[in-house]
């Protein structure tokens, strides 16, 4: 048996539910049990009340009407629903997908089963820094390309793609632009008031709300059309059937209205953190940032360490819950996809350890997994 961590620093993989968020949950899975699709008695008009809310708060956080959220299960099943539902559309300006190398799974593997399909795909390479190139993408547009899809923050090493120019340039061609940001909302200002952005993939539980709910922003106006991939009763505009979880509806909209209303002073926050972070770091020696450090989020540190293995330092680490390269990559032990994408050597993509800071991280807690970080790599480097 190992012991439960006792310094979580692994918030890109999932975080603790917010206890405001679980306080507005309850009532909405005994007392208030209704279907929000019921329209003929009071039990079903408060449930789809609580729902409606919910999403006001979501579509405020991102600057989205409320009308242009679509509840789903989460942001894997927003990613398939923007990129199956645009690419397979009948309206689908061509059947060329445009993405990323350092993309998330969710969306690098169902651009790889569309491409089994018949999709024309194209996976684009980003610099040393992380960062997509305009030219690169311009070069790679095509007459007959539909979707452009880039994550706005990387799950891996928190940069921050610019979807302001990436968007803008494919408003220019008449090409839709999906963004990922699971890992961005709470932790920079997002306004779909002004980016050019058509559909955009969230998620509660990155952002403090519970697993199992997220949604997808389908822009309205210039609309967007996308081909449902579960059908039913037609809840949802038509585009995911099923009936809403209210709990996890209300849930999601808590934690996003608290993100809103907290973010600017959580940032600052958690900026000091990252900063005393790298500083410790830093006093190890033979240590690289990886991806672009000033266009990156504060809550996230990734670095190779010279002369140690990730997952034996994962190991000397007791007490301290990071991970090496990705949660999924870890888990197969294969070197991270995104760090591979920037120019690291196996070598170095395994040497590799992400921390990630949150709400309820202390800067206690940063100080002690110093220590821990530096006792291990002593003694894996004395070794
Ligand atoms: C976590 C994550 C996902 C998957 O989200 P789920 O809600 O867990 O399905 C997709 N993309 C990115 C960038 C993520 O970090």
């Amino acid at each position: 048996m190992t012991v439960a961590p006792a310094i979580y620093l692994d918030n890109a993989a999932t975080t603790a539910v917010d206890p405001r968020v679980v306080a507005c949950m309850l009532p909405w899975l005994h007392a208030q049990f209704g279907n929000p699709a019921s329209r003929g008695h009071a039990f079903g008009w408060a449930a789809q009340e609580a729902v409606e809310q919910a999403r006001a708060d979501v579509a405020a956080l991102v600057g989205a009407g409320a009308a242009d959220i679509v509840w789903t299960s989460g942001a894997t099943e927003s990613n398939n629903l923007a990129l199956k539902g645009a690419l397979l559309s009948a309206h689908a300006r061509g059947r060329h997908l445009v993405t990323v190398a350092t993309e998330h799974s969710a969306v690098l593997d169902t651009a790889r089963a569309l491409q089994q399909q018949g999709i024309r795909l194209d996976v684009l390479a980003v610099d040393a820094s992380g960062l997509l190139d305009l030219d690169r993408l311009r070069d790679a547009l095509r007459g007959d390309t539909c979707l452009v899809s880039v994550m706005l923050v990387n799950n891996e090493i928190g940069v921050v793609q610019d979807v302001a120019a990436i968007g803008a340039l494919c408003r220019e061609r008449g090409i839709l632009l999906h963004v990922d940001a699971a890992q961005a909302t709470g932790k920079l200002p997002i306004d779909l008031r002004h980016l050019p952005v058509d559909l955009m993939s969230l998620t509660a539980h990155k952002t403090y709300g519970p697993k199992g709910i997220g949604a997808l922003f389908v822009r309205r106006n210039p609309p967007v059309k996308l081909a449902a991939q579960m059908h039913g009763g037609g809840h949802e505009r038509g585009l995911r059937s099923g009936t809403l979880a209210t709990h996890q509806c209300v849930g999601m909209g808590e934690a996003f209205r608290l993100a809103r209303l907290e973010m600017q002073a959580e940032c600052a926050r958690v900026r000091g953190l990252q900063r005393r972070l790298l500083a410790g770091i830093d006093r190890l020696g033979g240590v690289r940032i990886n991806g672009d450090l000033a266009q990156r989020v504060p809550h996230n540190v990734n670095v190779s360490v010279d002369g140690v293995d990730g997952p034996e330092l994962l190991q000397a680490l007791e007490g301290v819950a990071v991970s090496s390269g990705s949660a999924c990559a870890s888990a197969s032990l294969e070197p991270s996809h995104v760090l591979r994408a920037l120019g690291c050597s196996d070598e170095q993509a395994h040497a590799s350890l992400r921390l990630t800071l949150g709400r309820f991280t202390t800067a206690d807690e940063i100080d002690v997994a110093i220590l821990r970080l530096r006792d291990g790599v002593l003694r894996l480097r004395r070794q």
